[in-house]
């Protein structure tokens, strides 16, 4: 595709996001990450001269290597992925807009202690595991409220903003509605939370229902 077809590719996203967002509500305010794992440099950039500003990458070495490739683009990058301890310093060296993957006590208090050597701060997003699955990241739901609180009150480093889940793995939507409005029903729990980050190629239309409004776009934004 040229970058005129592009153009028109993804337009005919932002219509679906948009006729999903009027669904839910017509003052939301939708923000697309589009997510640059499968994609090299040069797609990055043709995606970034039709508009697109947000990136995310789901590896510190790929966010660490596209980020300093692309440095002279205006970029927002974010990181979506699971975090290792070993890794902390890495993924802060790159300073992200927003780490949507903080998924325990735990790494909280690893990254607090190092965001406090290095006197900076983190904007972070509470990542849920709400259908409860074995293989993903995540806090549990019943939990989810408390934990959010206590990061709040115990690591003053990390900006909270709110919560990140990936829907249910299933093919059955009920069941997939089922996650994102367990994530979206603590979500509206959190005093001065404003990010809802939820869906994807997949289920990003039955997200944006339940009441994301961010959503994480990967293999359809660059045409996978
Ligand atoms: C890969 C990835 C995405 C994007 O996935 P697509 O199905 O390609 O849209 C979104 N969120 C996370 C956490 C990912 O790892």
């Amino acid at each position: 595709m040229n970058d005129e077809e592009y153009k028109i590719y993804i337009d005919d996203i932002i219509r679906r996001v948009e006729s999903a967002r009027v669904k839910f509500s017509e003052y939301q305010i939708i923000k697309i990450v589009a997510i640059s794992k499968y994609s090299t440099t040069k797609e990055i950039e043709k995606l970034y001269r039709i508009g697109q500003r947000a990136f995310g990458e789901n590896k510190v070495q790929d966010l660490r290597a596209k980020s300093s490739e692309l440095e002279d683009l205006p970029l927002e990058w974010h990181f979506v992925g699971n975090l290792q301890k070993n890794k902390i310093n890495n993924l802060l060296d790159i300073n992200p807009a927003l780490f949507h993957g903080l998924d325990s006590l735990e790494l909280a208090h690893e990254l607090q202690k190092k965001l406090e050597a290095r006197e900076m701060t983190l904007e972070a997003l509470l990542q849920i595991n709400s259908a409860k699955e074995e293989s993903k990241h995540g806090v549990i739901p019943e939990d989810a409220v408390a934990i959010y609180n206590q990061i709040k009150k115990e690591c003053p480093n990390i900006h909270l903003r709110g919560v990140m889940s990936i829907g249910a793995h299933s093919d059955n939507r009920a069941v997939v509605k089922k996650s994102f409005e367990t994530t979206y029903d603590i979500y509206k729990q959190l005093d001065g939370a404003t990010i809802c980050s939820m869906g994807m190629s997949g289920d990003f239309e039955l997200a944006i229902e339940c009441g994301s409004n961010m959503v994480r776009l990967g293999s359809i934004m660059f045409n996978k």
